[in-house]
Parts: C-alpha cells; structure tokens; sequence
C-alpha cells in the first residue's frame, strides 16, 4: 500500500504451523491460543511444561515475536467437576474470568510466560476482556507474579500485555482499556457475536451474523480511534483479518497490523501489496455510511470489480460476504 507498512503476522498453534506463515512472508505470531496446550478437559499443562511450550513457540518467532493469549477455556475445560453445567456457556464463567476466579491456574501460566519471555519477544494476550477492571487485576497478578520471580531469582523477561476487544462493554470503554495497556487485539469473531447477539457456531443465525453491519464497523471504528489517541497498536485477529474481501476495509478503517491463519497470508499479501491507503479510506469512508451490511457488501464488491479485480482470486468476489 504505497509506502505504508502493513505487518502480517500468522495466528499459529503448533510451531510446525509457523513454517508455512514464514514461508509465506509471515511476520510474527499475532495469536498463540494456549489453550491448545490442554489436550483434554482437566489436563492443564504444568508450569514446567507450559514454560517449555511458550519458548518453543517463541524461538520459533524470533523478533517478530509471538503474542500468548491466556487460556479462552469454559469452565467444563477445567474438568473439575462439581459444576453445574452452564445454560449459555459463551456467557458465563469462562476466559478471563475463569482465569481471575481460579487465579492458581492464572498464576501458574503467568509465571511460564514470564520466564519463556526471557530474552525473547513474548506478550500477554487477555481474553474476553469486559472493562477496565479485569485489565488492572489481571496486571496485578502479573506484577505480583513477577516480583515473585525475582526474589526467587529465577530469569524472565518483559512483556508486552494486550487486551481482546470482543465484548461490547470493552468497545463501549475502550479510552479506558487502551489507557492501560500496551496493544489490543481486535477479535472479529466474537466481537460480530457479542454485539448483533448471533451464536457464531450456529447455522440457523448464519445470515445474522454480519461482519459489515454497521454497529460492527462503528465498533471498528471506535477502538482503532481510541488506539491512535492512545498511541498504542491494534492488532485484527479474528477471521475478518484474513478474508481478502474485508482487509482493504479495515486497512481504510485505521489498522497497520492484521493477524491470520498462515493459508491466508498469501492472499492477504497479494491484496495488501496491490491497494493504495487513499483508495482504502475513501472506500471505508463509504462503508462507514452505509445503513445496511448488504449495502455495504455492494460497495465494497463493485469497487473491487472495478478497480482491483485482477487482485482476488477468481470466484471470490461472486461469493456472499456479508
Ligand atoms: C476472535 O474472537 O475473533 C478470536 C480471534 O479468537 P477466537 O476465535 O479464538 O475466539
Ligand atoms: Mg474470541
């Protein structure tokens, strides 16, 4: 995008992953989710085990670095038993929540990033975060964790930490949060959920579930604002960031950092590499407009035939991309 610099970074799980991003002109992890270390309910890693898992995936980013979110799980991922199982577990006692009531677990995790971080490029990725105050407790925790660290004299490094915007509460606050961390983290996938109420897994809502309607994209707008005040990078991690029909919006809209999975980035590089920034903000300026996500889709997909129809790959722009 002339001369502006567009960082694709890879959301990777297993390092094997790691080698195609890079391959593939990667740069970075964006989105580590730990919770993939849990092979099954009940079976959280121990810190030793955790600690290896991060260096490895760390090693592996170099100095691109990787982002570590900590564990998204619900509370049936604890495998405890004694709980009651929830009736809508997508609101209950999950993520950083869980992490915050259960704060054995969250300290344990806490302790093996910090120690993987040691000279290596890590961050801390929050999930699920609802307001400012889980930030501040969360950040508690961590500096307790690191102080106790250093008594112990044990080696770690220093960490970025980041809060996922995907709640609504957390768009609606977001001058709050980004005051007090060091990036955010767009999560679409949630984000879309959360705020037009559609159960992301559920076909029958399919067709409400929007990426374009227009709370969505003033949500967007909000928090890439609130970070440009706050001076603090937005990182888009959700699938969103690696749909080649989105990334010249969201490109318009403010972000300069997009995370996806590592068969995206081709595509996402031949589309960001071909689109000018002044092209994208008269095209999000156009997007922001619109009443409908319908109406929106139509924009966006006429200015790509017109314009940058070379750069899709064939069937793309046919597709419904609502
Ligand atoms: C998201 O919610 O957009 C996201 C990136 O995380 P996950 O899909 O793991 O919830
Ligand atoms: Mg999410």
């Amino acid at each position: 995008t002339n001369g502006t610099n567009i960082t694709i970074r890879a959301n990777v799980d297993i390092p094997e992953a790691y080698d195609l991003a890079q391959l593939f002109g990667g740069e970075g992890i964006g989105l580590f989710r730990s919770e993939s270390l849990i092979a099954n309910p009940g079976n959280i890693p121990s810190e030793e085990s955790q600690c290896t898992a991060y260096r490895q995936i760390a090693e592996i980013a170099g100095d691109a670095g990787v982002k570590i979110r900590t564990f998204d799980i619900g509370i049936d991922q604890l495998g405890d038993g004694g709980f009651s199982t929830e009736r809508n577990p997508s609101l209950g006692l999950r993520s950083i929540r869980l992490s915050l009531t259960d704060t054995a677990h969250f300290r344990t995790q806490i302790r093996a990033i910090l120690r993987a971080a040691h000279e290596k490029r890590v961050d801390i990725i929050l999930p699920m975060i609802s307001g400012v105050e889980e930030v501040i407790r969360s950040r508690a925790i961590i500096d307790e964790e690191r102080e106790r660290l250093s008594r112990e004299r044990s080696y770690f490094g220093n960490v970025g930490i980041g809060a996922m915007i995907e709640v609504p509460s957390a768009v609606l606050t977001i001058e709050e949060i980004a005051a007090n961390v060091d990036f955010v983290c767009l999560g679409t996938n949630d984000l879309v959920q959360y705020l037009l109420a559609v159960d992301r897994d559920n076909d029958a809502v399919a067709d409400w579930y929007q990426t374009l309607h227009p709370a969505v994209i003033r949500a967007l707008s909000d928090v890439f604002a609130a970070a440009a005040y706050s001076n603090i990078p937005v990182i888009v991690c959700g699938e969103m960031a690696g749909s080649s029909f989105y990334i010249p919006l969201l490109i318009g809209l403010g972000p300069r950092d997009l995370s996806m999975n590592p068969n995206s980035i081709p595509q996402a590089r031949r589309v960001v590499s071909g689109i000018s920034l002044r092209e994208t903000k008269k095209l999000a300026a156009n997007v922001r407009g619109c009443t409908t996500a319908e109406a929106a889709e139509r924009i966006l997909r006429e200015y790509y035939l017109e314009n940058w129809a070379h750069l899709f790959q064939p069937g793309l722009l046919a597709a419904k991309h609502r």
